[in-house]
């Protein structure tokens, strides 16, 4: 292994300052648990890496604001909050979904800064957060400024985030009456990796979506919202008829791309069978964190 400088600043704004913005051998890390098994696999190379395990413990906090929108530092561990009470009563499908993610050792030192700036469209979390109207807030030399999560990633292992910016803040607006779901289609362990993700908020008007965000993952170069399909089923009785034309529109609409997890084509029938599933599922959520095995 080549030799690199390992930095361990005690702010963030030290931490930026040691980054580069035209240097991309110079990392942050946050778990570190992506950016050792790229660096076992030879894939990256760092002259020096940024440790912010010693940053300030404001960026692990877990807070609701006046407007009651929840904020999570960057550094937040998964498992921070996986166990989180205030996340399970007023967001219980993020509870849902860390649980299902990865395993516990990894989710134990795994940040969801690190989650989201690592931009692998198989990530679980991102097209949840889009579904929802997550904002990241990047923290630079000149200040902050706020991404939706839904334009954060633009390709493989692709952010608009500069090099010497950080992800110090998640921001999830309110559910208030959307009902929203998860569904991590897995081939092997439910904890796997995913074939297909697919994220689902709604709001109902009786048997009908009001409206719906509906966000494929690990099936697209990154995760990317069924604008169609959404259009289709917004003031609409959600029929099997419908929910099969809207995955149909989806499918059509996108680029899938196959991987070790299932060819194209199986993603493509994967999305018109769990289309269906999700949103019905989203119709009938009673948004409590206990339940979702798909
Ligand atoms: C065995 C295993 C199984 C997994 N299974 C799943 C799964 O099922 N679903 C899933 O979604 N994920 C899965 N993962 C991925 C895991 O969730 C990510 O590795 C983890 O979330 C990355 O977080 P980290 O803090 O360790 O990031 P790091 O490894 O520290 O960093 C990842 C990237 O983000 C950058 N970075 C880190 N922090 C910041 C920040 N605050 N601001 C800007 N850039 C930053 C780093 O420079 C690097 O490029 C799995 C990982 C492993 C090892």
């Amino acid at each position: 292994m080549i030799p690199f400088e390992y930095l361990m600043p005690a702010t963030l704004e030290e931490a930026i300052s040691r980054l580069d913005p035209e240097d991309p051998n110079i990392r942050p890390v946050g778990g570190g648990t992506a950016v050792m098994l790229m660096m076992k696999a030879g894939v990256l190379r760092p002259t020096r890496l940024v440790s912010l395990q010693r940053i300030e413990d404001r960026h692990r906090q877990i807070e609701v604001d006046e407007q009651g929108a929840l904020h999570i530092g960057g550094l937040a561990t998964l498992s921070s909050l996986e166990h989180s009470p205030v996340i399970k009563k007023g967001w219980p499908v993020l509870t849902r979904t860390f649980r299902s993610l990865s395993n516990v050792r990894v989710r134990n030192v795994a940040t969801l800064g690190g989650n989201l700036a690592h931009a692998d469209p198989h990530m679980d979390m991102p097209p949840v957060l889009t579904a929802l109207g997550a904002r990241v807030v990047a923290t630079g030399p000149s200040g902050n400024r706020e991404i939706p999560v839904e334009d954060l990633c633009v390709g493989y292992y692709e952010t608009v985030l500069a090099r010497n910016e950080l992800i110090s803040k998640i921001i999830v607006p309110p559910m208030n009456d959307a009902q929203a779901v998860y569904f991590k289609v897995t081939t092997r362990a439910a904890h796997d990796w995913p074939a297909l993700g697919l994220a689902v908020s709604l709001t109902r008007s009786g048997e009908a979506i009001q409206s719906a965000s509906i966000v494929i993952g690990a099936a697209t170069d990154r995760p990317t919202r069924l604008q169609q399909a959404e259009t289709m089923l917004a003031g609409q009785i959600p029929t099997d008829q419908r929910l099969e034309q809207a995955g149909l529109a989806a499918s059509a609409a996108l680029d899938i791309v196959g991987d070790q997890h299932g060819s194209a084509d199986y993603k493509k029938h994967l999305l018109g069978v769990y289309l269906g599933r999700a949103v019905r599922a989203a119709m009938n959520t009673t948004n409590e964190a206990g339940h979702e095995a798909h």
